[in-house]
Order: C-alpha cells, then structure tokens, then sequence
C-alpha cells in the first residue's frame, strides 16, 4: 500500500507494520521502449536506469550487428556470432529492466497507452494481446523494406534485414549449387540455377553481390568445379550508377572492380515483376526483357511499418512518408512521443521560419541593424540550432563573417557593414537549401539513442528550462541542444579484400589496406567481449579454413 500513491501515504489506512515503513519515493515516470535494434538498445545502454520505470518490448530478444549480415550469407560470420540477447544487455544495467517479447501493433497517443501482441503465448482471451501504459514512449521499431509494390517480390525474393534472412539466404545459395549439380537437369537448367539477382545497388545490395561472389571464387568453385563456369552474378540498379550515395571515385572503382570480377551491372534497369522463374525488368531503351534465375536478393531502400504509417494518421503526419520529429527527436503534437532510427525523420526547422526572431535577439543595442560584432555573437548558437547555416558557409567557401555580410550588401554599400532585417533575410535566404536528411543507418540510430537518453538522464533539468529557438549563452541554465549529428564516415566493402571508405571532409581510401581499417572498426564496434572474440575468431578461421558450405 505504501507504494502505491506517491509520497507520503496516511497512517490512518492500515494499522499494520508496512505502514510504518519509511516513506516511499515518488513513483517513477513509466518509459517504454519500442524495439531492440541499433536505436533502442543504445538509448538503453545509456539509461540511468535508476530514474525511470523502464520496459522494453521487441518481438526479437536480441540485439543484431545489422553491418556484418552480408558476411553472415556466405558465412564468413557465423550468425550467433554478431547477436547479443537482450536479457544479457539488461541485466548489466542492474535487472531493473523490464523485457516483453511482443510486437506493438498500435499507439494510443490521447490515453498514453500502447497495444501489444505476443506470438508465443496467449493470454485469457485467447489471444496474445495486451496494454502498457507509459509516461514516456520511445519508437525505435526500425523500417521495412520497400517493395514498391512490384509484383511477386515478397513471395519470391531474399530480403536482408534480419539474422534469419540472411541465414535463408545462406541456404537457398548452397540450394542452388547442389540442384545445378544433380544428374538430370540440362545445361539451360543449371545455368538458370547459377543466375543470382541482386535488386538495388545500395550499400548494401553492392556489398551482397561482393561477398557471394568472395564465395563462389574462392571456396564453391572449387566444391562444384563441373558447374563453376555457369555462376552468374547479376546487379540491378534503376539509377545510372550504384553506390550514388557515396563520391563519384568510389562508384567508378566499385563498378569497375565489378566489371573485372564479371558481375553483371546492369543500371538504368528497373525491376517490374518476379515470376518464380524469370524477373522482368524494364529500360526505355530496350524495353521489357525477363532473366531466368536461381535466387534473387531484393534490397531496394526501405519504408515505413504498417502500425506507424496508421499512428501518422491519427496525429496528423497522414501525408507524409516517414515519421517526423523536432530536432529534440519528439514526435510533434504528441506528449511524451520520441522517436528514433531508421523508423523517423528529423524536420530540420528552417531559418526563414524565425528570421524575424533570429534578427531581434541578435540586435541586442536596439538598433534595428546588425553590426558583424552582433552577428558574431549568436552565429554559434544559430550553427547549433541551424546547422544548414554552416553548410552554407561551408559551401561558399566564406570567410569569417565579414564575407557574409559583404554578400548580403552587393557591391554598392561597401562602406557600411551593418545588415537591416530585408538585408539580413537576404543574406540568409539561401541557406535552408542545405538542410539535410540523414541517412538510415546504424551511425545515426545510435547516435540519437545515445543523445536521447542523455537527455532522459537530465530530463528535470529539461523541464524547468524548455529550449528556445535560439539558446541564450552565459546564463549558466543547462539547456537541452539540438540532436547533432556527427559523420564518422562510411565504408563500402567491394570483395577481393578491397573495401572503399569515405571519411569525414571527403577523404577517400580504397584498396586492401581499408580492408583492414574496416575489419579493425567492426571489431571496435561489437556490443560485448563475446561478440567481438567470436567475430574475429569466425575471420581467423576463414582465413586459414576457408568459408564453410554445409547447410
Ligand atoms: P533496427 O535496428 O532495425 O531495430 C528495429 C527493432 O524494432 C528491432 O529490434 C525489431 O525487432 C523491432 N520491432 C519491429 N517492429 C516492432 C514492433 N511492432 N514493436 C516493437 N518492436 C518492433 N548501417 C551502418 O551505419 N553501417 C553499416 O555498415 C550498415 N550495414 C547494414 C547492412 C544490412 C544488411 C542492413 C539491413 C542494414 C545495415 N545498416 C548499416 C543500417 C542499420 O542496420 C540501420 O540503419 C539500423 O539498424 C537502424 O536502427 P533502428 O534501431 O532504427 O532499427
Ligand atoms: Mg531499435
Ligand atoms: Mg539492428
Ligand atoms: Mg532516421
Ligand atoms: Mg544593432
């Protein structure tokens, strides 16, 4: 009884010993955590867990090291090997963690309260279903893969997103092998089972099409010489060129890498339908043309899940793609709602929006213009709170302030270097041309599930001092900043021992030396000692032994 109400209960209530207990503390704030991937399981591991009631449901119990799954299909990595149980993870913050194995099919933003189903066990009712009420809800459910609605994908394409794709994948490609060698199929037969289709050449698509081909060269076709000359690998990409997303040097090298190791790269080529034997895919030059293949890998982009594209709905983000959040990460006219990963996006507020308040806190004398020195003063916290401003200044390669506002005048008024509110638009009318999108990717989950549960960390402080659109320096008050992101590079592995990086300021490495860079990062990387001893203990044996083909 004592814990129930908060604070101090009356004595009156009960004459028993537990009333005489000391007074409890104040109920903690209930957080719920949607998911176990690269955002959830980061904001736990940042948690102080001791603030907060926390629980935890994901209808997967582990974490997985999502960027070694192409290694898992051809078995350089064994599976169990970059999993780590989420139980494991929680109980190193202490067991105060409470974990439910459940998918959260629906979100009651007005009550506070989110639906959830079990598939391992039922309830009275006979279904798996029930509710979890929070104070504060964080979404980190992840994407889906896009599909763009082509027929016949979902039933007869490979996805890779998860740890059981992957070993799917692994199987279906030693499937192939075995049913082109059996004795009464014809030539037309085995080279339609040695066909292997990869849709989309995005990262991860590229680095798929990479490492089967590591695989067949340098352990299948040795295992399967009668049919080793029949293998094709085909990579398809509706755009120009793969790899887009990455400097144009690292797209040459990789689709000429890819022409020497005979992968078939076909750009400009846009899947329309996969038949359980053939894939038709369309080019205006050629129009329809439809392959023959064994196995088809689909990795196209990614979109958003069922249940989060109907709670869009309900709190008004119906017309868009992705799930919108502040630069704090919450979920916009939705009390308590973050939102994190591959499942939201950040609407970077634009500086026209607040020009007129941006040019009132800057004029601090009154004066109606801004002199540099005024500028000067909030240009750090406009970079914080607009971060495309630096972009822009970046971009135009401007030097110091001085520059910008010379920019702003022409060349007319060279002698008076103070900005009025229509010069000062001026100035700034460019630079939301520079917002950015970030990337889905295991930096940015992480990293915002780190930044979020610092945040929860000082959450009273955040209370008691909410976030303006410009933070006021030298008042000592502890404010909440902005997400930033912090780029730390990219890595794009090509096969042969080659991986490609592009490194913060566009530093570009390729060749076998960033094979090791790469190897030593994703060591760093794991989550514990066991992940990383098994990761590496799986490399060293594929070095000596070779992958290993039994399924
Ligand atoms: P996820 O990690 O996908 O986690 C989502 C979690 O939510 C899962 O635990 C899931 O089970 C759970 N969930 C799903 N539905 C529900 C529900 N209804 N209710 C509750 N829980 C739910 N990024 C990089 O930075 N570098 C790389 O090298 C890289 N390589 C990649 C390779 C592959 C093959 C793939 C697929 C991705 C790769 N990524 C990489 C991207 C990276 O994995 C994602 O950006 C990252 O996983 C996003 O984290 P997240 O927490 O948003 O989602
Ligand atoms: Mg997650
Ligand atoms: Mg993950
Ligand atoms: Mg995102
Ligand atoms: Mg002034």
């Amino acid at each position: 009884a004592a814990a129930s109400s908060g604070g101090l209960v009356a004595y009156a209530d009960s004459g028993s010993d537990a009333a005489l207990e000391k007074p409890q503390l104040p109920q903690r704030k209930k957080v719920v955590v949607l998911g176990t991937g690269w955002g959830g399981t980061t904001f736990l591991r940042n948690l102080d867990s001791r603030l907060y009631d926390v629980q935890v449901i994901s209808p997967r119990n582990y974490f997985a090291f999502t960027p070694l799954l192409p290694s898992v299909t051809s078995g350089t990595v064994e599976p169990r090997s970059i999993v780590e149980p989420i139980r494991r993870i929680l109980e190193k913050k202490g067991g105060e963690i409470k974990f439910w194995e459940a998918e959260c099919f629906k979100i009651d933003p007005q009550n506070k309260k989110i639906h959830c189903r079990s598939n391992i066990g039922t309830n009275l009712d006979g279904n798996g279903e029930f509710l979890v009420d929070y104070d504060y809800l964080v979404v980190a459910v992840g994407a889906r893969t896009n599909t763009f609605n082509t027929p016949g994908v979902v039933e007869n394409c490979h996805f890779l997103k998860e740890v059981e794709d992957a070993q799917k994948i692994r199987r279906s490609v030693m499937d192939c092998f075995e049913r082109a060698s059996l004795p009464f199929l014809d030539e037309e037969e085995r080279k339609k089972n040695l066909h292997f289709v990869v849709v989309g050449g995005g990262p991860t698509g590229v680095e798929f099409a990479a490492s089967l081909h590591d695989f067949v060269t340098e352990d299948l076709s040795k295992l399967y010489p009668s049919v080793q000359h029949l293998v094709k690998i085909s990579l398809i990409e509706a755009a120009d060129h793969i790899l887009t997303m990455f400097d144009k040097r690292i797209t040459n090298f990789a689709e000429d890498k890819f022409g020497r190791d005979g992968i078939d790269v076909k750009t400009g080529y846009k899947v329309v339908k996969v038949s359980k034997d053939a894939i038709t895919m369309q080019n205006p030059a050629t129009g329809d043309i439809s392959v023959p293949y064994g196995m088809a890998v689909w990795s196209t982009g990614i979109g958003t899940r069922p249940f989060i594209v109907e709670f869009m709905k309900q709190i008004g983000q119906g017309n868009r793609r992705v799930l919108a959040t502040d630069e704090w990460l919450r979920v916009r006219e939705c009390d308590g709602v973050y939102a994190i990963g591959d499942c939201a996006t950040i609407n970077q507020r634009r500086v026209m929006e607040d020009i007129a308040e941006i040019f009132r806190v800057a004029d601090k004398d009154k004066s109606g213009t801004l002199t540099v020195k005024e500028i000067q003063d909030v240009l750090d916290d406009i970079y914080v709170r607009y971060p495309q401003v630096q972009l822009y200044v970046k971009s135009k390669q401007m030097n110091g302030i001085a520059d910008f506002v010379r920019s702003a005048k022409g060349d007319a008024e060279k002698e008076s270097m103070e900005l009025n509110i229509q010069e000062f638009k001026k100035a700034l009318s460019l630079v939301d041309s520079q917002v950015k999108f970030l990337p889905a990717t295991a930096q940015v989950a992480s990293q915002q599930g780190q930044y979020l549960a610092r945040c929860f960390n000082k959450m009273k402080d955040v209370e008691e001092h909410p976030e303006g659109p410009i933070r006021i320096r030298g008042e000592g008050r502890h404010r909440f900043l902005p997400f930033r992101y912090r780029h730390l590079g990219q890595f794009a592995p090509l096969g042969g021992e080659q991986t490609a990086a592009q490194l913060p300021g566009d530093w570009i490495s390729i060749g076998h030396s960033t094979q090791w860079l790469w190897y030593s990062v994703y060591a760093t990387k794991q989550i514990s000692w066991r992940t990383r001893m098994l990761v590496v203990s799986d490399w060293t044996r594929r070095f000596i032994f070779g992958r290993d083909s039994s399924c």
